[in-house]
């Protein structure tokens, strides 16, 4: 349906875009933050990323044509996996069927006729908080996104630290004390992505029934070799003992690297989005304790551990969509 010419004319949009490994949304948000259209396209489907930044362009086009907004749209925002927000480049994705690097601001503007933003994922979500949720208002905040991997965003006196060659707030790769000797993906041992992200959940919890072999739990009715955070956590929803002292170790280790990360941010708050950050209920407690015992005093109590106020399937599109918005604030 078509929008009223009065309602479009008080109303400015964003192109919002979504690039995922699988999927790609493209959505036009309102500035409030409401999604008005919304489509999907396989990002698998596209053989080569000339044609598929044809098909999200087109698809872009059909949208603001049937809903009105053409004339509105002030620009395209996008979040990608390993996207440099200094070049506007993909670099080394191993997710996308593309090789890289992938010139993907260059190629939509082309496309699109319009300006465009591009960040990675994390540090679109630290835009979505800034501009529509848990962090909405705040100049200055830490974002932790705890899924696959650990990302981070760092919003400083209103801008997304981008750094030197844009890979700035890395957080997922700060090496914890104490470690176990966790090996990381990128090659090096116990960052703070293997013992908080959904892997590393599941590596303690491992660890633990291997530990603890009298300790009765639910866990160790499941098929090991296949658990999942997911389990650990509806486990703790159960009130399974083990379970929580998994949980409440990840709020630990969560809290003592946020001490390190709020002498260099001075953060208001921090906010947690991703799948493993829907059992935040389950570690907040640990996490907050964690935090103050270990925070320098002066950001000991007075930092603010939030869970991500978007609803999970929208907030990579608000997150791009606030990329153009907040900007002009
Ligand atoms: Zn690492």
């Amino acid at each position: 349906m078509k929008n009223s010419a009065a309602e479009v004319g008080r109303e400015r949009y964003a192109l919002a875009i979504d690039l995922g490994g699988t999927n790609t949304e493209v959505a036009l948000v309102s500035r409030k933050g409401k999604i008005t259209g919304r489509r999907r396209l396989l990002t698998r489907c596209y053989g080569d990323v000339r044609s598929f930044v044809e098909a999200v362009a087109s698809t872009a086009r059909e949208l603001m044509d049937t809903t009105g907004t053409t004339e509105s749209v002030e620009g395209a925002g996008v979040g990608a996996p390993c996207l440099n927000a200094a070049t506007g480049c993909i670099e080394a994705a191993t997710d996308l069927p593309w090789p890289s690097p992938i010139p993907l601001r260059e190629l939509l503007s082309e496309a699109l006729g319009m300006r465009v933003e591009a960040v990675n994922d994390a540090n679109a979500a630290a835009a979505g908080e800034a501009g529509y949720g848990a962090a909405k208002g705040m100049k200055n905040f830490v974002m932790l996104t705890l899924g696959t991997g650990v990302g981070g965003g760092v919003m400083c006196d209103g801008h997304l630290l981008s750094g030197r060659s844009g890979f700035a707030a890395e957080l997922g790769h700060v090496v914890v004390r104490n470690g176990e000797g966790r090996p990381c993906g990128c090659g090096r041992c116990d960052c703070l992505q293997t013992y908080c992200s959904a892997s590393g959940v599941v590596t303690t919890a491992k660890k633990l029934l291997e530990e603890f072999p009298g300790w009765p739990s639910m866990l160790r009715d499941m098929d090991i070799e296949a658990l999942t955070a997911a389990d650990v956590s509806e486990a703790a929803d159960c009130g399974d003992g083990l379970a929580l002292e998994v949980w409440r170790r990840t709020g630990e280790r969560l809290g003592d690297a946020c001490a390190s990360f709020a002498a260099f941010a001075d953060p208001e708050a921090f906010v947690f989005f991703g799948g493993v950050a829907r059992a935040f209920p389950h570690f907040v407690q640990a996490l907050r304790e964690s935090f103050d015992r270990n925070a320098l005093h002066l950001y000991s109590g007075k930092v603010a551990m939030l869970p991500s106020a978007l609803d999970s399937g929208d907030a990579a599109l608000l997150g791009a969509a606030a990329l153009i918005f907040n900007e002009k604030e």
